[in-house]
């Protein structure tokens, strides 16, 4: 394997470039590609940390059928059997394929083609659906295609950036670093932050309009109806280049007829509302990104067109430094969009329900069998499992028991599917206990491929280290049950290579410039320039061959008539409000360093550190009003199911709505899945599903005790009815809580605690009256785990025992002090982890402020070194700063 490889990140939508190294003993260092476009170098928390999250450990490492392991020739002989079965008895649509973000292009073409040419089925969807697909009908209906206007480039020349329903400074840290650096250089630069709660974006924005939820296209549509009343009109844009402005205009003033009007049904200030207004109309480069608090809506597709509009009305679009920009969450969601990995496409940006489309792909494919209609969208492909439609499930690289809205049904429907298969690198996730069929496939570092970003920049991801046991890269398993299907002739692949020059050609048949995806300078190329092609921006063709760095610039969009469309948008409420029983509306998303279900970032100890239990968000109006403490555990409850979680108590939260991160899962929580609280709600025209307006109540749930638990081993807490576990250096950390006294606490903790026959000590204090028990394990004078119990939140600070795990052995006093219960030196508790580089804690940061007199992000960054590292909690240390 060589020694040093440029690869790209596999976690967000930015696509940032990465340098691999390995050196003689095999370690893995990971660095920022200063060459790569995308981010110049620069890597968030979570792309430095890729080095922690490498390794066998919890890995699936050969293929296991009903239980048991076996060879990769029985196991594919296994799954071609199940779905030739479904297929001779219940027909094509009797089997269904649910794939990921997270696949790379090549996977996710053979997948595609796969189901759509030969199985001849459209029931194929993808994760991508959950993220990004209300873009996609946006953007064909106002351009005529699903093409991505700008690129990052132009969030640098634009003079107001407008981040509606986008938390970039968590979610797509490195472009939020890049426009920060931009207002650095550019202290003209105007950055507003449409969103409902006072995220880290929003509050190192110049404008936050903390919106009401789901307001989102009353606000655009007011702004649409202020520009034109302005004179802000782009007459001739809009008379050569667009359709349909006054019947859009003329829809957005029935709700939207003035400020006032706007503002109180946003739940705005007047003034705000105005302010936001008058920027965007004074400022021609405005480039609005929008991301999931817009696409995650039963009327995503709608808020979409509404901002489109007002760039169409403009004329914003097409030149530097302005644009509407979709940010994708998933590294490739673009990619999944690029090959027809949604139900509702075919491949290369062609479309199931046109008949030349349709012949042209079957022929280039060869194909036995086309699908005339589109497929099952994700929640109604579940629905269809439920209700027995669909006999054979086939997962790729996604964890759809936690993933998706409802989804303890999702549960019920995989456990009552006759076969489902999951391909994926680990061998314990909540969807893979329910498998029947367990796939080993490789996973980051092993595989090769190619991803593109949100911008439509392609780039490789590339292999630097051994592949482990039997994993095999997911375009060889689906090939090999394609063989074993009858159509070796059509999946004769060897090497991704093969794959993606196949890919760019049907990108390029008989397109004449009509679809936007068009790579076919790719087509023929070598694979040893495969193996060195350099990251671009699609369309890339003969007369564009460096690629393309932003379209529509002449005017021209891929509708019939060459026109853009304005789309009249009616502002629709979010589909299930707050009532009487669950008075609070219920929003979910992403925290800084967990990535999606944590199967890769809950192995890093350095993201772990930043968030280690699931948690809800309440404003303190709400906190008083249900009796709900900061820092206790609180049980919410919605019409589809329920979650004991921490409870957090912040001004950031608007009143009357609660917020919780959607990554935890049965693997690391007891009950912390936010999904399962949220309904299967979704946009009518995407099939995306309602993620940020749900409705629940909250109420503090009482424990008869509280605990922790730190473990060298990975330990099983049975008997807590509450917990919630964290990877730390060197250790497993537990927070635990029960409703039942146990008769014997020491039988409890040796339950826990004592499953090896090594030579061991053991101290324990007990005091029953209190309630309180403690326990500590040691294996050759090495602190081995140890237990705390009390009847409440009253517990020994967790800085002090992680410091203990650190060291090789304790003194008699550490001893001492572990069984009193007591840290010998306060300054040990640094609190929550801000800076996940240097490790350096809330309270450390605090103190530097208030004592220290540190008054900049840069005097805090040289005198503590937080946030001198990747840069992901420069956010949080302004807030801090600002006071918040
Ligand atoms: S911003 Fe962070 S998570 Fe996203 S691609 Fe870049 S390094 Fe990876």
């Amino acid at each position: 394997m060589p020694r040093e490889v440029r690869t790209t990140c596999p976690y967000c939508g930015v696509g940032c470039g990465v340098i691999a190294s390995r050196d003689a003993a095999g370690e893995v260092t990971i660095a920022g590609d200063p060459e790569h476009p995308s981010n110049f170098g620069r890597l968030c928390s979570k792309g430095s940390a890729l080095g922690e999250t490498l390794g066998e450990a919890g890995r699936l490492l050969k293929p296991v059928v009903n239980g048991r392991e076996c060879d990769w020739d029985s196991a594919l002989e296994q799954v071609a059997d199940g779905l030739q079965r479904a297929i001779r008895e219940h027909g094509p649509d009797s089997v269904a394929f649910y794939v990921s973000g997270q696949l790379l292009t090549e996977d996710y073409y053979v997948a595609n083609k796969l189901m759509k040419g030969f199985i001849g089925s459209a029931n194929i969807d993808t994760n991508s659906r959950l993220c990004m697909s209300s873009a996609v009908v946006a953007h064909k209906r106002a351009f005529g295609a699903d093409a991505v206007p700008c690129g990052y480039e132009d969030l640098e020349r634009a003079q107001l950036i407008v981040l509606a329903g986008s938390n970039a400074a968590w979610c797509h840290p490195v472009l939020y670093q890049r426009i920060m650096a931009s207002k650095q250089q550019n202290p003209d630069l105007q950055i507003v932050t449409i969103d409902p709660r006072a995220t880290p974006t929003a509050e190192t924005s110049d404008l936050h309009l903390a919106i009401r939820p789901g307001s989102d296209a009353l606000l655009f549509n007011g702004l649409l109806v202020y520009l034109d009343r302005q004179g802000e009109r782009n007459e001739l844009f809009v008379k050569q280049a667009t359709r349909e402005s006054e019947t859009a205009l003329a829809v957005a003033a029935v709700d939207a007829p003035d400020i006032e009007r706007v503002a109180s049904g946003c739940g705005l200030a007047a003034e705000a509302v105005e302010r936001f207004y008058r920027l965007f109309a004074r400022t021609e480069r405005v480039v609005t990104v929008y991301s999931q608090g817009i696409n995650q809506s039963s009327s995503g597709v709608d808020k979409i067109n509404a901002i489109i509009n007002c760039h169409l009305l403009t004329g914003r679009i097409g030149r530097p430094g302005m644009g509407p920009f979709s940010l994708t969450g998933q590294p490739n969601a673009m990619g999944g969009r690029e090959v027809g990995g949604l139900a509702n496409q075919l491949a290369a940006h062609m479309t199931l329900d046109s008949e030349a489309d349709r012949e042209r792909v079957k022929r280039f494919w060869e194909a036995p069998a086309m699908p005339r209609q589109e497929g099952l969208k994700a929640v109604d492909l579940f629905d269809a499992i439920e209700a027995g439609r669909i006999r054979v499930l086939w997962v790729m690289a996604t964890n759809p028991a936690v993933s998706l809205p409802d989804s303890d049904r999702i549960r019920r429907a995989l456990k009552q599917c006759e076969l489902v298969i999951v391909s994926d690198c680990m061998a314990a996730t909540d969807t893979m206990e329910l498998a029947h069929i367990r796939l080993p496939a490789t996973t980051w570092g092993e595989r090769s491929g190619t991803v593109t970003s949100s911008e439509r920049r392609i780039s490789r991801q590339r292999a630097f280290l051994e592949v482990p046991g039997e994993a095999r890269p997911d375009w060889w398993i689906i090939s090999q049950v394609a063989h074993r299907l009858g159509h070796a002739r059509q999946f004769p692949y060897q090497h991704p290579g093969e794959i993606f020059r196949e890919h760019a050609a049907l990108s390029g048949l008989e397109n004449g410039g009509r679809r936007a995806f068009d790579i076919s300078l790719y087509a023929d190329l070598s694979d040893a320039a495969y193996e060195e092609l350099t990251p671009r921006q699609w369309p890339l063709t003969a007369a564009t061959p460096t690629g393309t760095p932003r379209l529509f610039g002449d005017g021209e969009f891929f509708t019939t008539d060459g026109r853009a469309r304005f789309v009249p948008v009616s502002p629709a409420a979010p589909r299930h409000l707050p009532d009487r029983d669950y008075p609070l509306t219920l929003n979910s998303g992403r925290v800084r360093d967990h990535w999606h279900t944590m199967t890769r970032t809950g192995l890093s100890p350095r993201l772990a550190s930043h968030t280690i239990e699931p948690y809800v968000e309440l404003h303190p109006e709400d906190a008083a009003r249900y009796a709900v403490t900061e820092g206790a555990l609180v049980c919410i409850e919605s019409p589809t199911g329920s979650a004991t979680v921490r409870a957090r108590v912040t001004p950031a939260q608007r009143p009357g709505s609660l917020f919780m991160p959607m990554h935890w899962n049965g693997q690391f929580a007891a009950t912390g899945r936010v999904n399962a609280l949220l309904p299967g709600v979704t946009d009518p025209l995407s099939g995306q599903p309602e993620f940020k307006q749900g409705r629940a109540r909250v109420a503090e749930r009482r424990f008869a005790w509280h605990g922790f638990l730190f473990s060298r081993r990975q330990l099983q807490p049975g008997g807590a009815d509450y917990w919630a576990r964290s990877r730390g250096a060197g250790f497993w950390r537990y927070e635990m809580a029960g409703d039942q006294i146990p008769e014997d606490w020491a039988g409890m903790a040796r339950s826990y605690l004592c499953s090896e026959g090594r030579e061991v000590g053991w101290m324990e204090y007990s005091d029953r009256a209190a309630n309180r028990y403690r326990a500590a394990r040691f294996v050759d004078h090495t602190l081995e785990s140890c237990l705390f119990i009390g009847p409440d939140l009253q517990l020994p600070p967790r800085d002090w025992i992680e410091a203990l795990f650190a060291k090789a052995s304790l003194d008699a006093a550490e001893r001492a002090s572990l069984l009193s219960g007591r840290a010998p030196d306060k300054s040990a508790d640094v609190g929550r982890i801000v800076c996940a580089c240097h490790s350096i804690g809330e309270k450390r940061i605090q103190e530097g402020i208030r004592v220290q007199g540190l008054n900049s992000v840069e005097a805090i960054a040289e005198v503590l070194r937080a946030g001198s590292g990747c840069g992901s909690c420069v956010p949080e240390i302004r807030a801090m700063l600002a006071g918040g």
